[in-house]
């Protein structure tokens, strides 16, 4: 069997509004601007994804998917396409597929995370189609059927928040992830809230988003700590590029410290580990460049005695599954994955899966492992065509 076509199909979904927006004053960094991603290419709120076809002389065909966002990877929908079209696709074709490490090394050049995550992703699909195997017994074997579900709520005032997750926990969400990283004063004051208003049986995590020095970061967790928030992890407190500042947050304070900006790949993941920087390491297909690294990552925290998180970077139905298939395989994780997307637009899958990945969750908030070959979900072409972009300027 040889590889006869990559080809990426760029998508884009309109959004009722911007996720991450806060008019609230007291937010010292800009999230309407700075991480809703505008720019003058992109002024209204959308989300846009990369999705990856690899097809094969004996008519199996793998699909995969990568995120594209400039304001948290730094890679965008045309240079992803560029990058799988041009690039990486072309030196796999007249390949067999089965050898994905060996395939994957063949396109491991610097950066352009999202566009390998993305055909790797589409080789495991492939190879677990051929072999009739599931991606996660592919990574290690199937070791959870169902996985918990967190979601992030957007910065916004105290009572705004606390209401989000209120609408969240009528659909069985039970764990929150707030973005916070403005005054360390202010933002206790939102967990604070949020925490009287779902109680005390609720996960609730925190993203700083690097949003604070090291000063007022160690300042949070205190005050966390005086309001009970019971915080279960702060996530990129300080700059991604100040591990020493990041040692010392996690040095000076009780709660575990998450590293996401300054964990990309298995070499961040390294640094951290060597720094001292961080107690939990956030995992995201985008960012570590698929599902092989990720399980490098995975294997690196387990030997250095820490925990992951696998985080959000939004997705379709393909980057759902992957991500259980990723959260049932690993040796283990922290709390709740996060599927912030299931609050923003549909999965876009055939048939059942269709609603089994998407809210309301299951009584004990969690969504079910695909089973069936590879991903175990298909797109549906209709919802798919919908949202392509054709003719990408
Ligand atoms: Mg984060």
């Amino acid at each position: 069997m040889k590889i006869t076509r990559v080809q990426s199909r760029p998508i884009r979904i309109p959004l009722k509004r911007f996720f991450y927006n806060s008019k609230d004053a007291g937010t010292k960094c800009e999230w309407d601007g700075k991480l809703s991603r505008v720019t003058p290419k992109r002024p209204s709120p959308i989300l846009e994804y990369v999705l990856v076809e690899i097809e094969t002389d004996e008519g199996v065909t793998g699909i995969g998917e990568a995120p594209a966002d400039i304001g948290f990877f730094g890679q965008f929908l045309e240079s992803i396409g560029h990058a799988i079209d041009d690039y990486l696709g072309p030196l796999l074709v007249g390949r067999e597929p089965f050898d994905i490490p060996a395939l994957m090394e063949r396109i491991n050049f610097r950066e352009n995370s999202c566009a390998k995550s993305g055909i790797d992703m589409a080789l495991h699909d492939l190879v677990g189609k051929v072999h009739n195997v599931s991606v996660c017994e592919m990574l290690g074997g199937r070791k959870r059927e169902r996985i918990p579900v967190a979601v992030e709520i957007a910065g916004g005032s105290p009572d705004d928040m606390a209401d989000e997750c209120l609408k969240y926990m009528k659909m069985n969400v039970r764990a929150f992830k707030p973005k916070i990283g403005s005054y360390p004063d202010k933002d206790a004051q939102r967990l604070r809230a949020i925490r009287e208003a779902v109680g005390p049986d609720v996960s609730i995590r925190a993203d700083a988003n690097r949003g604070y020095t090291v000063e007022e970061a160690i300042e949070l967790c205190h005050l966390a700590e005086k309001y009970h928030v019971n915080l279960e992890l702060l996530e990129q407190p300080v700059d991604p590029c100040d591990l020493p500042g990041m040692a010392r947050v996690c040095r000076e304070t009780n709660i575990p410290i998450e590293a996401d900006e300054s964990c990309f790949g298995p070499g961040d993941a390294a640094a951290v580990v060597r720094e001292k920087a961080a107690d939990v390491l956030n995992i995201k297909l985008g960012k570590a460049g698929g599902f092989l690294n990720a399980m490098r990552i995975d294997a690196l925290a387990h030997a250095a005695g820490l925990d992951c998180v696998i985080g959000t970077a939004f997705g379709l139905g393909l980057g759902i599954a992957g991500k259980l298939h990723l959260a049932s395989a690993m040796e283990r994780f922290t709390g709740a994955v996060e599927f912030t997307e299931l609050g923003l637009h549909g999965p876009l899958l055939k048939g059942r899966w269709d609603k089994d990945l998407a809210l309301p969750l299951d009584e004990d908030g969690c969504l079910p492992v695909p089973t069936g070959p590879g991903l175990g979900v298909e797109l549906d072409h209709d919802q798919v065509e919908h949202v392509t972009v054709h003719g990408i300027t």
